[in-house]
C-alpha cells in the first residue's frame, strides 16, 4: 500500500512493545483513548495481547487511559486516522472506533465526523490490507435513522435524513459499511460490522450531552432532569461489558454481515429520567425541553443474529448497569 500524497502528520510515540518479539497477538483499535475503545483495549490486554491505541482527542480523553498507560504490552499513537496511517509490526486485528458519537459533539464537529466515517474508515482498511489483518467497523445503531420498523433487524436500511443535524454522522456510517463491504468485495479482506445501540459505562464523558450522563450528572448535582420532547421516545441501553464482549465474540465468529450489538430491554427517556432519580436517590425533578430535529422516535435492537451466530446476548440488567455507572458519575461529576 503506497501513501497518498496527504502523508501523516501524526507523531509516532510507539514504546517498546512495537517491537516487542513476545509473539503475542497485536490489535489496534482507534479512538483507543474514547469510552468504548478504551474498554476494548483493555479487554484485549486482560486477554492477553498487544495493543496499540491511536487516538486525536477531540473527543477521547488522556484520563481514559489511566489504567492503561503503565501496562508493558499496551502502546499509544496521538494520530489522526483521517490521514495515512503506517505501523510497524504485525496486526491481528484493527478496529476503527474514531469517532464523534454523541448528537451534540457530531453536531459540534460535522466535517470531522464525516472525514473520520469515511476516510478514515478507508485508512483503517487499507491498513488492515496491508497486514492481512481482520478488520472490525464500529457502527451504530443510527444506520437505522427514524425507524420505520421496529425493532431493527440488520436487514432493515433505515429511514436517514442525509440534510438534517444529524445526517453527517448517520451518513459517514452508512458509507463507512459500504467501505468494509467494499473492502471485503475487491481486496478479501476479513471484515466486520456491527451496529451499537446506545451503550454507556464508566469513561463516558460527563458533558459529551448524551441522555444517561446528562441525567446521571443532573441527578448527582440535584439540578433539573432535562427530558426531551414529552419523553415518551425510546431507546434501549447496553451496559459496556456486554458490549465488549459481543465485540470480542464477533471477532472470533462473526461474518462480513452487519450484526446488531444491543440489549433490547426499551424504556422510554421519562422512564429512564425517573428510574436514574429513584436509583440515585435524588431530590432533582424534571424539566421538559424542545426535542432535537431528527430525533429517532424509538430504538430497539433485534439481536436475533448475534443470538444465533456467535451465542451472544446482554447480561447486565438495566438497573444494574445504570448503578455501576452511576458509581463512576458520582466519582467524577
Ligand atoms: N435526551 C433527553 N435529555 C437529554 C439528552 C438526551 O431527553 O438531556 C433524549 C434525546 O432527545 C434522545 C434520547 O434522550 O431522544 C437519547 O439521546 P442520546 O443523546 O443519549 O442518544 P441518541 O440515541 O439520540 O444518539
Amino acid at each position: 500500500m503506497s501513501p497518498p500524497p496527504c502523508a501523516s502528520s501524526a507523531s509516532p510515540t510507539e514504546g517498546s512493545a512495537a517491537s516487542n518479539q513476545s509473539g503475542k497477538p497485536r490489535a489496534v483499535v482507534s479512538g483507543g483513548a474514547g469510552f468504548i475503545g478504551s474498554h476494548l483495549c483493555e479487554a484485549f490486554l486482560n486477554e492477553g495481547m498487544r495493543v496499540l491505541a491511536l487516538d486525536n482527542f477531540i473527543t477521547g480523553s488522556s484520563s481514559n487511559l489511566k489504567v492503561l498507560e503503565d501496562k508493558p504490552d499496551f502502546e499509544f499513537r496521538k494520530a489522526n486516522v483521517n490521514e495515512f496511517i503506517d505501523i510497524e509490526g504485525d496486526l491481528r486485528y484493527v478496529l476503527h472506533f474514531a469517532s464523534p458519537a454523541s448528537p451534540p459533539q457530531y453536531d459540534a464537529n460535522p466535517i470531522h465526523t464525516l472525514k473520520v466515517g469515511t476516510l478514515g474508515t478507508m485508512n483503517m482498511l487499507g491498513l488492515a490490507r496491508a497486514k492481512s489483518a481482520i478488520f472490525l467497523l464500529a457502527s451504530t445503531s443510527e444506520v437505522y435513522g427514524d425507524p420505520l420498523v421496529h425493532p431493527q433487524p440488520e436487514s432493515y436500511w433505515g429511514n436517514v435524513n442525509p440534510i438534517g443535524p444529524r445526517g453527517c454522522y448517520d451518513e459517514a456510517k452508512r458509507c463507512a459499511e459500504a467501505f468494509a463491504m467494499a473492502y471485503k468485495r475487491a481486496h478479501q479482506v476479513d471484515t466486520r460490522i456491527i451496529r451499537i445501540f446506545n451503550t454507556h459505562g464508566p469513561r463516558m464523558q460527563v458533558s459529551d450531552g448524551r441522555a444517561v450522563p446528562n441525567f446521571m450528572a443532573q441527578a448527582i448535582r440535584g439540578e433539573p432532569l432535562t427530558v426531551y420532547g414529552d419523553g415518551s421516545q425510546t431507546r434501549s441501553l447496553c451496559y459496556v461489558s456486554d458490549l465488549v464482549s459481543g465485540v470480542l465474540a464477533v471477532l472470533e465468529r462473526g461474518d462480513e454481515m452487519p450484526i446488531n450489538l444491543g440489549n433490547p430491554h426499551e424504556v422510554t427517556m421519562l422512564e429512564l429520567a425517573e428510574t436514574i432519580i429513584g436509583l440515585s436517590g435524588s431530590s432533582s425533578r424534571i424539566e421538559h425541553r424542545e426535542l432535537p430535529i431528527d430525533d429517532p422516535r424509538q430504538r430497539q435492537p433485534d439481536i436475533t443474529r448475534a443470538r444465533t451466530m456467535l451465542g451472544w446476548e446482554p447480561r447486565v440488567g438495566l438497573e444494574e448497569g445504570l448503578m455501576k455507572t452511576l458509581e463512576y458519575f458520582r466519582s467524577v461529576a
